[in-house]
């Protein structure tokens, strides 16, 4: 095929060496590699990539300065409208966005938006001292004393705390953990997206002034009410994410060995528990058994790999096109050698007598009518049970907005059915007078990028707001 129809992929590590480490999968474009990907844009007139961007980069244009060489206007021109490029160029489904849309794609390769954005993110980091004054407005008089809490520390909040401080605004993030960062330093791993990355950035917005309170839980440290009447803040971004787990409800999911994802993640990524003497400690299962589908399903099972498993496998009860994961990833999982048991659904985890988890009875299923997701919904197939033997046991089926802060804060209105926040998604209002909301805690768990864009949306309404 012509070279303009076929992509430049990025060099990874080989699929038997990385399922040992945490070290990142991709190595990243050389500069030459990225001119030459970067060449292959057309620069179209009608950019229909753009309208595949929920943060609305003017890809073209960034894509042209790398084509040219110009890495630091190539890096620049993205932050006009994206805060934090190297975690988006990582981890954000361009497949689905962008890239999808990329006219190129018609005919072959859609332009690897992706990877050139992360080239170029990269790139600066690497190589530009980053003045702390880009981007901040000196133009506009700073509310002078205008007060902003931001409650959680994820993409969400970091967008809107960056917004906020670059325009004047006194801003504080409060958040739970002892660790900023969100999903992207307890979640995601760091053969994913390295941690050294988020920490820099927040090193960035910390350089701005923003202040962040660790270790405050917002609804029990203090309520809203309390950050309002006796902090004197004046407007308040609820960013609390999606953190609380769902499992299955069936027979044994409370024995000894069986994790919720987001425990297994973060005592891994937050807790470094595979390292030497660890803070927190982890079962190293030798077979492990990770029961979902989507990103947070394979960045288990591959975490269970690296912590040492002979044998990890996946349990999905439809079939692969179906799986919510990035394709990407789907395949990474593949290539280091996670069986996947597809089709397959749990009905017991089976103990034995000290507790311990030995194994998961499975039905099998087959696909039915397409259900209100518009995926084809599975049904049992009768007589079909088995069992698969294991000893850890990690279940990756979803979260739900943690409750607190809807609990604490009676004047806050909450959707009855996903217990999520009522905020306008185009600009963060509330049912409560100052207080804001975006991200997973207003859509249910979702992606990066969306979070990113209402942390933007919600400062612009709290400037408006604050600004009569
Ligand atoms: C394992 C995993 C993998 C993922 N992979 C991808 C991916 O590849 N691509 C993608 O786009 N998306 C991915 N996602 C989804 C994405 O990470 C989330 O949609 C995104 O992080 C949501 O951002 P947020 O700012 O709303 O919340 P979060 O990132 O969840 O941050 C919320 C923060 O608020 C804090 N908090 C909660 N309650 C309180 C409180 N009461 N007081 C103070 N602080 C509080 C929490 O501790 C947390 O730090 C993944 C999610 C997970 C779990
Ligand atoms: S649609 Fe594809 S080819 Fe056209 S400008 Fe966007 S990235 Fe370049």
């Amino acid at each position: 095929m012509d070279n303009k129809f076929t992509r430049i992929n990025m060099k990874e590590q080989d699929p038997a060496a990385r399922a040992r480490n945490f070290d990142e999968v991709p190595y990243g474009y050389t500069d030459g590699e990225a001119v030459s990907e970067a060449s292959r844009c057309l620069k179209c007139k009608k950019p229909l990539c753009v309208n595949g961007c929920p943060v609305n980069v003017q890809i073209p244009e960034f894509i042209g300065l790398i084509a040219d060489g110009d890495f630091a206007a190539a890096a620049k021109k993205i932050k006009e409208t994206n805060a934090l490029p190297a975690i988006c160029g990582r981890v954000c489904p361009q497949e689905e966005q962008c890239e999808k849309l990329c006219i190129l794609g018609k005919k072959g390769d859609p332009v690897a938006i992706g990877n050139l954005e992360r080239f170029a993110a990269d790139w600066e980091r690497e190589n530009v001292s980053i003045n702390i004054n880009d981007g901040v407005n000196t133009e506009k008089s700073a509310p002078a004393a205008k007060k902003a809490a931001i409650i959680g520390s994820g993409p969400a909040g970091l967008t809107c705390a960056g917004e906020l401080v670059k325009n004047g605004f006194d801003v504080t993030i409060f958040e739970a953990l002892h660790e900023a960062g969100g999903v992207l330093v307890y979640g995601i791993p760091e053969f994913r997206l390295p941690k050294q990355i988020v920490k820099q950035e927040i090193k960035y917005l910390e350089s701005l002034g923003v202040k962040i309170v660790k270790n405050f839980v917002v609804g029990r440290t203090a309520t809203i009410d309390d950050l309002f009447n006796e902090e004197k803040f004046d407007a308040v971004f609820v960013a609390s994410g999606a953190g609380l787990p769902s499992f299955m409800k069936i027979a044994g999911e409370n024995s000894v060995g069986v994790y919720s994802a987001n425990e297994y993640l973060t005592r891994s990524n937050l807790m470094k528990a595979y390292i030497q003497n660890p803070s927190t400690p982890i079962m190293k299962g030798r077979r492990v058994i990770t029961v979902g589908g989507g990103n947070v399903a394979m960045d288990s099972a591959r975490t269970a790999l690296r912590l040492g498993a002979e044998k990890s496998m996946i349990v999905y009860r439809r079939s692969e096109a179906e799986m919510p994961a990035r394709k990407a990833e789907v395949h990474h999982a593949q290539e280091e050698g996670i069986e996947f048991h597809l089709l397959c659904n749990p009905v017991e985890i089976i103990a034995g007598g000290n507790g311990a988890v030995t194994g998961v009875k499975c039905v099998r299923m087959e696909l039915g009518e397409a259900d209100a997701s518009g995926r084809r919904s599975p049904v049992v197939i009768e007589g079909s049970e088995f069992t698969l033997d294991c000893d850890v046991v990690v279940i990756a089926i979803g979260n739900s907005p943690n409750p607190l802060i809807p609990e604490t804060t009676p004047d806050l209105k909450i959707s009855e059915k996903r217990g999520t926040i009522v905020a306008d998604e185009s600009d963060g209002r509330t049912s409560k007078k100052f207080v804001y909301a975006g991200g997973d805690i207003v859509t249910g768990a979702a992606t990066v990028i969306l979070a990113m864009g209402a942390g933007k949306a919600a400062a612009k309404s709290i400037m408006q707001d604050l600004a009569g």
